[in-house]
């Protein structure tokens, strides 16, 4: 099976030229001029004026995430649908070990979730739940199981929290095998302290969980984590970044030429601390953990977008009804009707992000469309040992790819998003570009809004390897 993608313009993290794209099977076969190559029973694919860009790597997400009682409403087969009709065509999901078993075991219980459910390619982290010796000592064993990604938690006291001595075996252990170690950096100590002082106060309205949760909070915690990539010399990944303050740590460690790395999440590039304090429960749609900050912060991401200082745009997907009151739903945001500190932490965004990074970034002119591939795929196909199957339009790559129409609007709204979920975080967003068509290794499963995608088709991507520091 042969299909030429025929006069579009591919764009890469590096340059952009103008040339067919010749896929065969499950790969990109040619680039170039490939008329002359035509055979007759080849599909042919009109991309003049369409984008040819690698297909989406959403490095953080949480599908079917048991939380408190309930869980994440999108599992790998809606979640996943959604992502490939927003043009993400790769994820990483969080595998979380239990408390009292193995990390391996975690990983496996992950694998389950997505079996014959897959409709896009997927990998896993591992989620450090229970860091005992045993859990240290299987560390070097990860990788036999296709996963070279590591995760801890400075936050969620008597949950996943951890140490500091703790958190520095792991990451020496770690970088000492090749492993890349993700952190959640916010002090957990100084959020449940607050929190504590917080709700004997009566104050349960929306808005203090962003109080809890403040840029310092994330930004001691994130300071703290690069201080000790240096005392350690391993590489860092910091998840989900947030806060202006947070990203001068980064910078800080960075220009010193430590390896620490940073993500942000698409809801941090248009939401502000706003969205959570008004409109009294409404607000709870928006809480996550860290929460958008103010406009300042969301300025200084925008800017580390642009200068380096962050590496990847992922969402931190994890979906809850904002009414899983509702007939056939299960329960959700009205779990915390009585107070912040009982709602489920999480927003809802695979389908969004890369629509959403092409319209803050590219439209608006603070990045050009390859810093966005680089944003929106490639740097993640690089760090987390994924490239160059994953990430780019290349000869012997994976023919995962986003046709991409850079003049088609569209308005993201709930009532014809993909997420099983009932709410959007940029509902009424009017958005100038759109994936028109997305494959994933040569099938096509998304064509004009049309779905025709098949359950089961997503492969699991083994890692064996970290990748490398960008
Ligand atoms: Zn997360």
């Amino acid at each position: 099976m042969r299909t030429i993608i025929q006069g579009g313009t591919i764009v890469g993290a590096g340059d952009t030229v103008a040339a067919d794209v010749l896929v065969e099977d499950e790969k990109i076969a040619a680039i170039g001029k490939l008329s002359g190559r035509r055979r007759l029973d080849d599909k042919v694919i009109d991309a003049r004026g369409l984008l040819v860009m690698p297909g989406g790597i959403d490095p953080h997400t949480h599908l079917d995430m048991p939380f408190g009682g309930t869980r994440s409403t999108d599992d790998f087969f809606t979640g996943h649908k959604a992502a490939a009709f927003g043009g993400t065509t790769t994820h990483i999901d969080f595998a979380i070990q239990r408390k009292g078993e193995s990390l391996i075991d975690g990983i496996r219980t992950w694998k389950a979730k997505a079996e014959g459910k897959a409709v896009i390619d997927y990998s896993f982290h591992i989620s450090v739940a229970d860091p005992t010796d045993e859990t240290i000592a299987e560390i070097p064993r990860l990788n036999r199981e296709g996963v070279s990604s590591i995760k801890v938690f400075l936050a969620y006291k008597n949950v996943f929290q951890m140490d500091d001595t703790t958190f520095l075996k792991i990451l020496g252990v770690a970088g000492e095998v090749g492993i890349l170690t993700l952190v959640h950096a916010e002090n957990g100590d100084a959020v449940a302290l607050i929190s504590e002082k917080l709700l004997a106060e009566g104050k349960n309205d929306m808005k203090y969980h962003n109080v809890a949760h403040s840029a310092v909070i994330e930004a001691e915690a994130m300071s703290r984590a690069v201080d000790f990539v240096e005392i350690t010399g391993s590489p860092l990944y910091i998840v989900h970044v947030a806060s202006g303050q947070g990203l001068q740590a980064v910078r800080r460690g960075r220009l010193k030429g430590l390896p620490v790395m940073a993500e942000t999440c698409s809801q941090y590039l248009t939401l502000t601390d706003k969205a959570i304090e008004t409109g009294g429960f409404e607000g709870a749609k928006y809480i996550c953990s860290p929460p958008p900050k103010t406009a300042w912060d969301q300025s200084i991401i925008h800017e580390c977008l642009a200068d380096g200082t962050i590496q990847t745009v992922a969402t931190d997907h994890c979906p809850f009804w904002f009414d899983g009151t509702k007939k056939g739903r299960f329960a959700g945001k009205e779990l915390g009707r009585s107070s912040w500190a009982k709602v489920p932490n999480g927003v809802p965004g695979i389908e969004d992000r890369f629509t959403v990074l092409w319209h803050v970034g590219v439209n608006s002119g603070l990045i050009g469309p390859e810093r966005f591939v680089a944003l929106a795929s490639t740097n993640a196909a690089k760090i987390f040992g994924l490239y160059p199957r994953k990430g780019t339009i290349s000869v012997g790559s994976d023919a995962d790819i986003v046709l991409f129409d850079p003049n088609k609007k569209h308005k993201i709204s709930a009532g014809t998003h993909h997420m099983n979920v009932d709410y959007n975080v940029y509902e009424g967003l009017e958005v100038k570009g759109w994936p028109v068509q997305v494959f994933v290794r040569g099938r096509l499963l998304v064509e004009d809004g049309e779905w025709l995608g098949e359950a089961g088709f997503g492969k699991f991507i083994s890692r064996t390897e970290m990748g490398r520091v960008l």
